[in-house]
């Protein structure tokens, strides 16, 4: 090495040490005779001291430093750096490579425009605060593949080059060279092949895979992204619920100071939606959705109950602890907001005492009304009822987008708080209003309910079918997704049939899995974990981008390399391709 040590390790212990370090300048004090220069590497930072005041370098240039370690003067240590009592005092500093002006400050980069930023990532990535997520993501991938190794996981690789696979997404094409006019599709997740592994036996299947999925791009979303992809065979939810909080609790051991309870809790998804208005409930906080029911009968509140006498409509609100106070502007930023999700308006009251509620439409409630509503809130003096009423589905989804809205403007959802559910029995179909036809909720590989099925298929009341679909949520956030899947062929077709996939059109595209369901498929299942979106909440960030060490912008553009861009008329001519 052309160091004898790194730019983290050097102590008390080595004064008096000749010692040669490698890094980058960090930092340059000139203090009239005697520079100051942090030196930094990946392990660390160490200050320099060279008398003689010249300067021949500069922050960025990467440099190799050789002299002797010595006690810095009492009074000057820095305790928060293992290297924080001692400086190397060095004359010999040999640049190997001086650095260009640079674009923005490397320990201010998270602050600089997020394109520049990623147009010189390598510097951004230089900056110790970006390059720690990354050592963290390689930790968590560490651990994955331990505990997974331990209980009989094999990790198999899956092909990238492949043909169209159906998580709902529109799919990244690479066009055929040798087979003209044909196209390989990028996996939208190595579903299929995952599947297809039990059928051969494999009984355990994890990888990291990569995933790509062509979506505009919303805010946290990136064309390719990393999924901890499972499959086990002869499994039951438990089995597999089991194997993932176990892989959580492990990660989260690497985060100091952070532990897990298990097992998560669970919750139906209707459970979800009628207490939380989400199916990925936030539950750091409680503010649950109460349907107020009764007690709007006895008020002479016509909007409320015409919404119910019209059938189908529910009254039903969440109380703001604390929320009392409320300006009539911000009042009037909670209406606007509930009108932006759907809602015709928003009723509100403010708690005044055990059993009275004050608000321009109280007179319309008897005082044993009032007392009512805030008993079933269990609601103090100084709180703030919110009331919705809809139709029920529109309601729950308001009041649950309200409740998230609101406990962030009052800022009572803890921080530093990791709260993991499983959301269960998910619908199996979702109405295509578009297309009137059904969808799958999940994918069409999911198990349905088998006693709804029975049930409900025979008279096609298909929306109230229960699929053994299953989600993790973190923080309000869906991490997770899988399913136990369908492995007998005939009831697979006739998924594929519900869809509107016909029999022809379903044998083109997913015939060699239906092929391989011919012969002795064992039961199976499997989940698989967004990695990009758990490390970003476990390290507190805002955006995935930042735990992916060369991601894509918001206009699925990487500015360091310039991709995509155009290719030369010789390559579309060998691919039988022109360009409309
Ligand atoms: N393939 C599914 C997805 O990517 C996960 C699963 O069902 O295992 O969402």
């Amino acid at each position: 090495m052309l160091r004898t040590h790194t730019c983290g390790e050097l102590t008390e212990k080595n004064i008096g040490q000749t010692v040669t370090l490698c890094g980058w300048v960090d930092t340059v004090r000139d203090h009239g005779g005697l520079v100051f220069m942090d030196l930094r590497d990946r392990y660390g930072k160490t200050q320099l001291v060279r008398s003689g005041a010249v300067t021949d370098y500069k922050s960025e240039d990467c440099v190799q430093v050789t002299g002797t370690v010595r006690a810095r003067p009492k009074g000057t240590e820095n305790l928060k750096l293992v290297t924080g009592k001692i400086e190397v005092a060095s004359d010999a500093v040999k640049v190997l490579s001086a650095g260009a002006p640079l674009p923005f400050e490397v320990q201010k980069s998270r602050q600089t425009n997020e394109d520049l930023r990623l147009q010189y990532r390598y510097l951004d990535l230089r900056n110790p605060d970006v390059q720690k997520n990354l050592f963290t993501r390689h930790r968590v991938c560490q651990t994955i593949r331990r505990v997974l190794d331990k209980r009989d996981f094999i990790e198999v690789e899956t092909p990238i080059l492949t043909k169209s696979t159906p998580e709902g997404a529109r799919d990244y094409l690479v066009p055929s060279r040798v087979n003209q006019g044909e196209f390989f599709a990028l996996p939208q997740s190595p579903q299929l092949f995952k599947q297809i592994l039990m059928v051969s036996g494999f009984d355990r299947y994890f990888q990291i895979a990569k995933c790509f999925r062509d979506e505009d791009l919303r805010a946290d979303r990136q064309p390719e992204f990393t999924q901890l992809d499972m499959e086990m065979s002869f499994l039951e939810e438990d089995d597999l619920f089991g194997v993932v909080e176990e892989t959580l609790k492990e990660i989260l051991k690497d985060t100091p100071g952070l532990s897990l309870k298990t097992p998560f809790p669970r919750l139906t998804y209707q459970e979800a939606m009628n207490r939380f208005g989400s199916d990925k409930p936030d539950l750091r906080f409680g503010m649950e959705i109460k349907e107020v029911g009764t007690m709007v009968g006895k008020s002479e509140f016509k909007i409320f109950e015409d919404v119910i006498a019209a059938g189908g409509g529910v009254v039903a609100g969440i109380c703001l602890s604390g929320g009392g106070d409320i300006s009539r502007k911000d009042i009037d930023g909670l209406i606007e907001f509930s009108k932006a999700e759907g809602a015709s308006g928003l009723a509100y009251f403010k708690v005044t005492s055990a059993s009275a509620l004050d608000s321009p439409i109280a007179k319309f409630f008897p005082a044993v009304s009032q007392a009512e509503l805030v008993n079933l809130f269990g609601a103090k003096p100084g709180d703030l009822l919110l009331l919705i009423a809809d139709q029920k589905p529109k309601t729950l989804k308001v009041l649950g987008a309200l409740r998230l809205h609101a406990a962030k403007w009052k800022n009572i959802i803890p921080g530093g708080v990791f709260n993991f559910s499983w959301v269960t029995d998910f619908p199996l179909f979702k109405y295509n209003e578009e297309e009137k036809r059904w969808d799958s909720e999940h994918h069409p590989f999911t198990a349905p309910n088998e006693a709804d099925w029975k049930k409900f298929k025979p008279s096609g009341e298909f929306g109230k079918i229960r699929s053994r679909a299953y989600d993790l949520v973190l923080n309000g956030s869906e991490i997770a997704s899988g399913s136990v899947r369908i492995h007998d062929e005939a009831l697979q077709k006739e998924i594929f049939e519900t869809i509107g996939l016909n029999a022809k059109e379903a044998a083109a595209r997913f015939g060699f899995l239906l092929k391989a369901f011919e012969f002795g498929a064992p039961p199976h299942g499997g989940i698989a974990l967004g990695i990009d979106r758990i490390l970003a909440i476990l390290l507190g960030l805002d955006s995935i981008r930042e735990v992916i060490a060369f991601p894509k912008n918001q206009k699925a553009v990487c500015p360091m390399t310039g991709a995509p861009s155009p290719v030369s008329d010789r390559q579309l001519k060998e691919l039988g391709i022109k360009i409309r």
